[in-house]
């Protein structure tokens, strides 16, 4: 029987990716989309080219009722949910002495009580029957923190100690939680940093160029399968190089 996976934040970038990754080994896929409905049906019907297991769901997954609906979504939609990956996330840079209260607890909603949300949802059916995979995407941000982004960096380093404390609370129920940790990836997150910073942040990377989403993709596909079985509570940086 396929696998099934629930990404979130699907309809652009590294979800994006991992979604057409997915889809194209064959697993049934829950692509869920916040705001771009027209981005998730373009992507829905160019994945059901090749593979007609996909479905696409709109979701704030920092609303808990929605977060809900959106794993059960999944689960009445395929039976089960094998894979959860908790891609969707939301960045920008701030002087920290002007971040405000609303802008620090929106970033905390969206990064960490998101993942919080569909994590906590997802386990339950998971424990049903004693396996599932639980990939997390924070970023080198929440390894390494960055001027201008505490609070993105904070909320990113709570994602690891959220997968690093959940593996170990799930690794006898044969659930593996790890976390991918992205250098610079060419998305349209970024595209708000300007030219110069961004040739210095490719100066200091020693591969001299932003990782593509598909680099990604391909990394939370191995952590999904289960070449990955005893793999748990793991941090992978893919960065070029920029944190050693
Ligand atoms: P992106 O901005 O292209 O994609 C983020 C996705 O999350 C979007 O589809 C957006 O709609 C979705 N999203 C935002 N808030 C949501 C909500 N409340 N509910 C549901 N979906 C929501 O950026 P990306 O680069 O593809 O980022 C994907 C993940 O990778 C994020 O968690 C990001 O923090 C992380 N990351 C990105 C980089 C990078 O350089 N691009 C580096 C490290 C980590």
């Amino acid at each position: 029987m396929n696998k099934t996976v629930l990404i979130t934040g699907s309809s652009r970038g590294i979800g994006r990716s991992a979604t057409i990754e997915f889809a194209r080994n064959g697993y049934n896929v829950v692509a869920n989309y916040h705001s771009s409905a027209n981005e998730a049906l373009k992507l829905k019907n160019e994945i059901e080219k090749f593979n007609e297991n996909i479905k696409i769901f709109k979701s704030d997954i920092s609303d808990r009722n929605q977060a809900e609906n959106l794993v059960n979504f999944t689960i009445d939609s395929f039976g089960k949910i094998d894979v959860l990956v908790n891609n969707a996330g939301i960045y920008y840079q701030t002087l920290f002495t002007d971040v405000t209260l609303e802008e620090w607890r929106e970033i905390f909603r969206v990064n960490v009580e998101g993942v919080f949300n569909c994590s906590q949802f997802a386990v339950k059916d998971m424990l049903k029957y004693h396996e599932g995979k639980i990939i997390n995407v924070s970023s080198i941000l929440g390894m390494t923190g960055a001027s201008c982004e505490v609070h993105y960096s904070a909320s990113k380093a709570a994602v690891i100690g959220f997968t690093k404390a959940l593996a170990k609370e799930l690794g006898p129920s044969n659930i593996q939680v790890n976390c991918v940790a992205p250098g610079i990836i060419d998305t349209d997150m970024n595209k708000n940093i300007p030219n110069d910073v961004m040739q210095e942040l490719m100066y200091q990377t020693p591969m001299g160029r932003m990782g593509k989403p598909s680099e990604i993709a391909k990394i939370i596909l191995f952590l999904a399968s289960e070449n990955s079985n005893f793999i748990t509570g793991q941090v992978i940086s893919p960065n070029g190089g920029f944190v050693i």
